[in-house]
C-alpha cells in the first residue's frame, strides 16, 4: 500500500532544499478541486519539475491520467522516480523534452502552463489545438511573487523587468481572446483560468 502523504511530504521537503519551485499549496488544491468538480479526465502539463503538481491532479480521482514535459533531465528523473513511488505509472506519462518539441495527438480537457513564464503566449498558442472543445487552459505564476502588480521602478533587475513585462502582455493576451473566457484568481501566486467557449 502506498503512502500518498509520506510521498508528497518527501517530494516537498526535496523541492525546498534544492530550490525546485513547485506549486503553492492553495493553487495545486484549487486544480485537484477544479479537476473533480469538472470531470476533468485527462490532463496535460507544460513544466513537470519534480512531478509534485502531476501526481496531486493525478491523487484527485482514479480516473484522471496526466501527461506532463519537462526538459531538464535531473528533474524529470527525480519525477520518475516519485511517480513510481506513488504507484501512478499506469496514470502519468512523463515527457524528456522541450515542449516546444514535443507533438501531440490526443486531446485533453485541461493544460496546465508551469513552465518558462516569458514563453505562456507560444506554449497556449501551440497546445490549444490539443484542447478538447469545452476544455480550460490553467496557468500558474501570472502574479509571479507580486511583482507583476508593482510600478517598473520598483522591479530591481532589467531582466526582471523583461520577463515581468511578458507576463503582462500574457494577462492581455488572455484578456483579448475572444475565444476564452478567462477569469485571474489571486491564489498560490496568480492562476489564469481559461475556457473555451462553446
Ligand atoms: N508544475 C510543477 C509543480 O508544481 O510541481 C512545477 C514546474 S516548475 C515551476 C517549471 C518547470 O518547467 C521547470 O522544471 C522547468 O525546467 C520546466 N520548463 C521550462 N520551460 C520548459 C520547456 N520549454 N519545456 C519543458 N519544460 C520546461
Amino acid at each position: 500500500m502506498v503512502d500518498s502523504y509520506a510521498v508528497i511530504k518527501a517530494m516537498k521537503d526535496y523541492a525546498e532544499k534544492e530550490n525546485v519551485p513547485i506549486m503553492l499549496d492553495d493553487g495545486i488544491n484549487y486544480l485537484v478541486k477544479y479537476i473533480n468538480k469538472n470531470n476533468v479526465k485527462k490532463v496535460l502539463e507544460i513544466g513537470t519539475a519534480i512531478g509534485y503538481s502531476a501526481i496531486l491532479m493525478a491523487l484527485a480521482n482514479e480516473e484522471v491520467e496526466v501527461t506532463s514535459i519537462e526538459r531538464d533531465e535531473k528533474r524529470y528523473l527525480e519525477a520518475v522516480k516519485n511517480v513510481k513511488k506513488a504507484g501512478l505509472e499506469k496514470r502519468v506519462n512523463l515527457i524528456y523534452n522541450d515542449a516546444f518539441n514535443v507533438v501531440l495527438k490526443d486531446k485533453y480537457d485541461l493544460i496546465f502552463i508551469d513552465a518558462a513564464k516569458a514563453q505562456n503566449t507560444k506554449f497556449f498558442e501551440m497546445f490549444e489545438k490539443n484542447l478538447n472543445s469545452n476544455g480550460t487552459i490553467i496557468t500558474d505564476n501570472l502574479s509571479f511573487h507580486g511583482l507583476v502588480n508593482k510600478k517598473e521602478e520598483e522591479i530591481p533587475s532589467r531582466n526582471l523587468r523583461a520577463l515581468i513585462k511578458k507576463i503582462k502582455n500574457y494577462i492581455t493576451f488572455l484578456k483579448t481572446n475572444k475565444n476564452y473566457e478567462t477569469i485571474f484568481l489571486e491564489l498560490g501566486d496568480g492562476l489564469a483560468v481559461s475556457r473555451r467557449k462553446k
